[in-house]
């Protein structure tokens, strides 16, 4: 890069330089900016400070920055003066210009803007002049030393109980005049504010504000860079997976005026409702105010048409005449106002082809656009939008697919209030339906104290008079959030829908004592730990706990998954040890059980005690005479699942885990265990002793148990061939696939196969029929992997158990790396959990050179995965590109799959 490198990209009406694919460069606020006056649509004029020099203020710090692009600079204030017809730091006639911050992702509310800029003590007598409204002119001016003095010249709180002085100050003068809105002080008592927070910003910070306007840019210019590598916005780029490395553009940009009076005002709207996905245009607005004062939650907002006010009063339970007189609608206050904002609403959404989230401001009777972009949503409205999208013809089937993250379906699956225990539950507040979702949770009244309890495991919710980015951490902890203040498009709200987190915002019943640490509802106090519950479909706040019950799939989500099937080439299948468990995973669209964990079978009710008899045994023939008794409970057990999956694959793996975790380990269990069982205290914990292992997760486990003891193999078998011969008696279409685990020679699969195929022929002899099958192995260690080719001439599947497979190629003990792995993350070791997401360039060749050999040797070999991966997007797409057959995973991450897999197909 050198001097002449181009960093400042013009907008307005004269001339634009940036468009909208222009996001890299200029981020998503400046790129759209530019792409909005190409369509024609009013935007104040500005320019666009390129995220390049963002990278480049990182590296090298003001100085040789500013030599970069001082003049480029210059030319873009020359630009917006002319366009304006005012003159920056003009006393009377002044151009005031806002800074805004715009990363190439939309991260909000992570860095701060500042309006205003320009004003000093000359200029506001100016604007007042010019503008014939001295009010205006103050409350401008007090604005704009609020936000400069909090972004640019950090001033903050004293105490966290404080949460910002400059807002302690206005209600301490509101409390002198008796008044109760920010609008009702007067030119005046705004004249006070400005001598009150200049004096502020010089005790606190040591510093007088500046009165120069060249200086206050060149400040905010470099906060705004500087805002990029703040701890807020650093928290949000790690839970948003956003690369710190991108840099943030710096929108400058000639101001217009939502504060002049009672025929200007600013607001928020989206095309579609973000929280259910309904196409219903909808939005919040305030009458003469400026900027954040929406999403800040200071005055309860009115809803932009006239349909969202009614649905908005019957929340609130407020009458129809209230509403009308106190709370009306932009379309009733001014309706050409409206539908010119419906036309560019309209024209926005076409043209981006997604549901829009756009900022306006109305200044004396005139719209003026400050922002779009596609907007947050719910999983919910993801699918919802996506799916009418589609139906509507405005995208295809691609890229409906791709608009859909697959984690996101997780909020659909998961629980909602059970209707009956709703039934009887009474309502003790109601706010806004922010974020959809149920929730129950003890009160917490702080971010950091939220994060504390959720480390100990508790349930919280976040209660507070509104959130702010601050309390990004705690939010994300939270069962639900709570908030006494903030509209629909609050901060609480936005963030929580972005988090797919259940949120009630603007409780106005909700009285909140931060240093009491309590809440009142109507004459009841709630103090931190009590508990409490949120529907964040409806809005209400109940008290105590209430029971949650599944969701199902239906609507828009069942055409996702439809279409999803249409797409992708790797079937899901789901990991199932029960008959509950398989059908719910059926009714998710799983394809087949590709791992049942027989050991699962072994601990419940009285199987257990058979199974430590077998354990206790001395010889083989007290074994058999244990596994006698447990062969009618497995083969009971295999009937259940074979007759979920009647016509679909069940994959049954053989007895996994080292035996030493059926027996107790503490005296007080030992104890009780030798009285159940009449045998002496002395006998269990020699048995415990000799079961003991240094390292069982490479012990005494998986084929290494029925190599000992082949007679544990051939009772699972007898019950597998038993199980499915009766089944197939009754008419279910029977497809067992046994699985033999933690192979790593062709020796050892074929020990368990000669003992499988010996009890397959016996029982066939019996009944007198044959029952055809399919006898595979795991793949999980890195042996197994690296002679898959000798392997795959005797097995007839593979199944990658990529949870063993990560622990051994990697050396991570999976129980004991949560100790190092943080560590690990932060140090960049690895980019993402390995347990969580397969390492692809290690764990990963070793699944591609087994897929490999195997198909060299028996073309056509059926090869899945089982395992957590199995239903991670990320790794579910490299298995796509790996060529497997399938995956395997949880039921509830059974739809996820089907998604990730079709978007692996498409090419996302
Ligand atoms: P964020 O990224 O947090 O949304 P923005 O840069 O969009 O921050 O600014 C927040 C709000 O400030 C905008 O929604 C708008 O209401 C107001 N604002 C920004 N620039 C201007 C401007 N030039 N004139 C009037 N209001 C503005
Ligand atoms: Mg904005
Ligand atoms: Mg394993």
């Amino acid at each position: 890069m050198n001097a002449s490198s181009k960093f400042v990209y013009l907008f307005g009406s004269g001339r634009t330089e940036g468009s909208a694919d222009m996001k890299n460069l200029l981020g998503g606020k400046g790129a759209n900016l530019a792409e909005m006056c190409r369509l024609g649509i009013a935007v104040p004029s500005g320019f666009t400070i390129s995220t390049e020099a963002c990278t480049e203020f990182t590296q090298r710090g003001r100085t040789p920055v500013l030599a970069l692009i001082e003049a480029q600079v210059l030319h873009g204030v020359a630009f917006v003066e002319a366009e304006m017809g005012r003159k920056f730091g003009d006393a009377t006639n002044p151009l005031l210009l806002s800074v805004r911050s715009g990363a190439r992702a939309s991260m909000p509310g992570m860095m701060d803007t500042i309006l205003n800029l320009g004003l000093n003590d000359q200029a506001v007598l100016g604007l007042a002049a010019k503008a014939n409204n001295e009010r205006f002119a103050w409350d401008s001016y007090r604005r704009f030393i609020q936000m400069y003095g909090d972004v640019v010249m950090n001033l903050k709180p004293s105490s966290k109980e404080e949460h910002d002085p400059f807002e302690v100050i206005i209600d301490m003068l509101k409390e002198k005049r008796g008044v109760q809105l920010d609008t009702d002080l007067d030119a005046s008592d705004l004249k006070e504010l400005v001598q009150r927070f200049k004096s502020l910003i010089r005790a606190r910070t040591g510093h007088d504000f500046p009165t120069d306007p060249w200086e206050q840019l060149w400040g905010a210019i470099w906060a705004v860079f500087e805002s990029w590598n703040n701890e807020r916005a650093k928290i949000y780029r790690e839970l948003n997976d956003i690369p710190q490395s991108w840099g943030t553009a710096v929108n400058v940009q000639a101001m217009v005026f939502g504060n002049l009076g009672d025929h200007s005002a600013t607001g928020v709207a989206f095309s579609r409702d973000a929280g259910t996905g309904e196409d219903l245009f909808n939005g919040e607005f305030l009458v003469n105010a400026q900027g954040e004062d929406v999403v800040a939650g200071v005055r309860t907002p009115q809803q932009v048409s006239l349909l969202g006010s009614r649905r908005w009063a019957e929340l609130a339970q407020v009458a129809e005449a209230e509403r009308a007189r106190s709370f009306p609608s932009l379309e009733e206050l001014m309706p050409d106002i409206y539908t010119q904002l419906l036309h560019f609403e309209t024209t926005l959404e076409n043209h981006f082809k997604d549901m829009q989230d756009i900022e306006f401001t109305i200044q004396e009777g005139k719209l003026w656009m400050l922002q779009t972009r596609n907007g947050k949503r719910t999983g919910a409205a993801m699918v919802r939008i996506a799916m009418e999208m589609l139906q509507q013809g405005m995208i295809d089937e691609k890229t409906a697919l791709q608009r859909v993250s697959p984690d996101r379906l997780n909020e659909l699956l998961h629980p909602i209030f059970d209707p009956k225990a709703l039934a009887s539950a009474v309502p003790i507040a109601r706010g806004l339906p922010a974020s959809p979702g149920a929730a129950s949770g003890q009160i917490v009244f702080f971010a950091d104290e939220a994060e504390a309890w959720a480390k100990k495991g508790k349930a919280v919710i976040l209660v507070r008079q509104e959130t702010s980015p601050e309390d990004l951490r705690g939010m994300s902890v939270a069962k639900g959030i709570l908030t006494a203040r903030g509209g629909m498009t609050s901060h609480a709200a936005v963030v929580a829908r972005g988090m797919g987190k259940c949120c009630v915002s603007g409780a106005g019943a909700v009285h909140v004592d931060m240093k009491a640490r309590t809440m009142t509802i109507g004459g009841m106090d709630y103090a931190e730990g009590d508990w409490i519950s949120l529907n964040g479909s409806t809005g209400e706040v109940f008290e105590g706990k209430i029971t949650t019950k599944n969701a199902e799939l239906s609507g828009d989500f069942g055409r996702l998954m439809a279409l999803s099937d249409r797409y992708k080439r790797l079937e899901v299948r789901t990991n199932a040890d029960t008959p509950e468990e398989a059908r719910m995973a059926h009714s998710f669209g799983a394809t087949g059980i590709g791992l049942c964990r027989t050991e699962h079978m072994f601990f419940e009710g009285e199987r257990i005690v058979a199974v430590r008899e077998m354990i206790l045994a001395d010889d083989e023939s007290g074994r058999r005479k244990a596994l006698a008794k447990l062969l009618p409970i497995q083969r009971g057990d295999f009937e259940g699942l074979f007759a979920a999956m009647s016509g679909l694959p069940v994959t049954i793996r053989l007895l996994d885990p080292p035996l030493h975790e059926f027996v107790p380990q503490d005296d007080a269990s030992q104890r009780v265990m030798a009285a159940d069982m009449h045998v002496s205290l002395g006998k269990i914990k020699m048995r415990v002793d000799e079961l003991h292992e240094f390292n069982p997760m490479m012990g005494h486990r998986g084929c290494r148990l029925g190599i000992s003891y082949p007679e544990i193999t051939e009772m699972q078998a007898r019950a597998i061939f038993e199980a499915g011969l009766n089944m197939r008696a009754k008419g279910i279409d029977v497809k067992a696939e046994i699985m033999v685990p933690l192979v790593g020679t062709a020796r050892e699969f074929n020990l368990q196969a000669a003992v499988i195929r010996r009890v397959a022929d016996a029982v066939f002899a019996e009944r007198g029929e044959v029952l055809p099958y399919l006898l595979g192995t795991m793949i999980e260690t890195p042996r197994a992997a690296l002679v898959a080719d000798s392997i795959g001439k005797v097995a007839e599947f593979f199944s990658f158990g990529t949870n063993d497979l990560t622990q051994m190629t990697l050396g991570f003990s999976r129980d004991d790396a949560a100790k190092f792995l943080p560590d690990y993350l932060k140090n960049g070791v690895y980019e993402q959990d390995p347990f969580r997401s397969i390492d692809q360039t290690g764990v990963g060749m070793l699944v591609q050179m087994a897929v490999q050999k195997g198909r060299s040797v028996r073309p056509g070999i059926e090869v899945g995965v089982c395992g957590e991966h199995g239903g991670d997007p990320a790794s579910v797409a490299f298995f796509h590109r790996a060529g497997l057959d399938y995956v395997s995973c949880s039921p509830y991450r059974v739809p996820i799959a089907r998604l990730a897999a079709a978007q692996a197909a498409i090419g996302v």
